[in-house]
């Protein structure tokens, strides 16, 4: 997915609220389409733009592929962060400019690293058809790897155990010694967590913020019922979250420790100010080797510039500052 960020789902203040550690916070997402595929973006909300280094968080589908509808979103470029890409059913294709070519499927994370510049496609397999179902996440690359080479890996061999009625399993990061083989670049954690009728605890760092979103049925977060659709954040100071369900329910649990410094996002960049994303802007306009190429039939996608840098969004005084 490409899943481009727009003026929607993000605030042009700076708030940023911590609850303290005994809330449950829970916010909606807002549904929305990538290409021909309908969305529920998790994150960034204005309410909530972050969850430790995880900045954007898109839930697309369940949805019957047809010709006209399913993951074929065109070559697009990223910098400064990673994609992570899990899904609960379907197939989809990767293709990036590193030259990887790689199948996604049910229990496998796809995590592409963009550094200083990487450009990829994501389409539907030739023998398209069936339920496409699963998530695709960003995290925001560190001051020491954010202007590094781009890379990109795919796990199928991922850490799982029961924990209480849940299913755990690790997709980055750590959780009650499960450790996932997955890079990772700052302190963070990403895990699928299904929920069988009954109660689970799950260990948590105090250190870390945490964020629970439901992709499947309905689970009560300590005591707050959080429905398929929505986000419920836990702030720091938790060592433990108790998760319960009445039907058979699937989550996605993320973590780290609060980001160390605001990040600016625009389109499918992350970065620190204008300046950065006026120019990953214009490499990707003039086609520039920053990005370079990517074997796929689907032409590019274009976008116009960034408002600040037009004189139109300078006069309608359309901001997007950092956070
Ligand atoms: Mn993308």
């Amino acid at each position: 997915m490409s899943g481009p960020v727009s003026a929607s789902d993000l605030p042009a203040t700076s708030e940023r609220s911590t609850p303290d550690p005994g809330t449950v916070e829970v916010t909606a997402a807002r549904d929305t389409v990538v290409g021909t595929l309908p969305v529920r973006r998790a994150l960034p909300r204005r309410e909530r733009r972050m969850v430790g280094a995880w900045c954007f968080l898109d839930h697309m589908g369940p949805v019957t592929v047809t010709v006209e509808q399913g993951m074929d979103i065109a070559p697009h470029p990223h910098i400064g962060l990673q994609t992570l890409t899990w899904l609960l059913s379907g197939e989809a294709v990767h293709r990036d400019s590193l030259g990887s070519e790689q199948l996604i499927r049910p229990g496998e994370v796809n995590l592409m690293t963009a550094g200083n510049g990487v450009s990829h496609s994501e389409e539907r397999p030739e023998r398209a058809g069936g339920v496409l179902h699963g998530v695709q996440l960003w995290i925001a690359q560190p001051e020491e790897t954010r202007h590094g080479p781009a890379a990109f890996e795919h796990r199928a061999d991922l850490p799982a155990a029961e924990i209480g009625s849940a299913e755990v399993t690790v997709l980055v990061g750590d959780l009650d010694g499960l450790v996932s083989p997955a890079r990772r670049d700052t302190d963070h954690l990403g895990a699928d967590v299904g929920v069988r009728r009954g109660r689970a605890t799950l260990p948590l760092r105090e250190g870390r913020e945490h964020a629970i979103a439901v992709l499947e049925g309905s689970v009560t977060v300590d005591d707050r019922f959080v429905a398929t659709g929505e986000l419920a954040y836990l702030g720091p100071g938790r060592d433990e979250v108790d998760l319960s369900a009445r039907e058979q329910s699937r989550c996605l649990l993320i973590g780290g420790t609060p980001f160390p410094e605001p990040v600016l996002m625009w389109w499918n960049f992350v970065a620190r100010d204008r300046d950065e994303i006026g120019a990953a802007y214009r490499d990707w306009s003039s086609a520039t080797e920053r990005y370079g190429r990517v074997n796929s039939r689907l032409p590019r996608i274009e976008v116009t510039a960034p408002a600040w840098l037009s004189a139109a969004g300078r006069a309608s005084g359309q901001t997007d500052r950092p956070s």
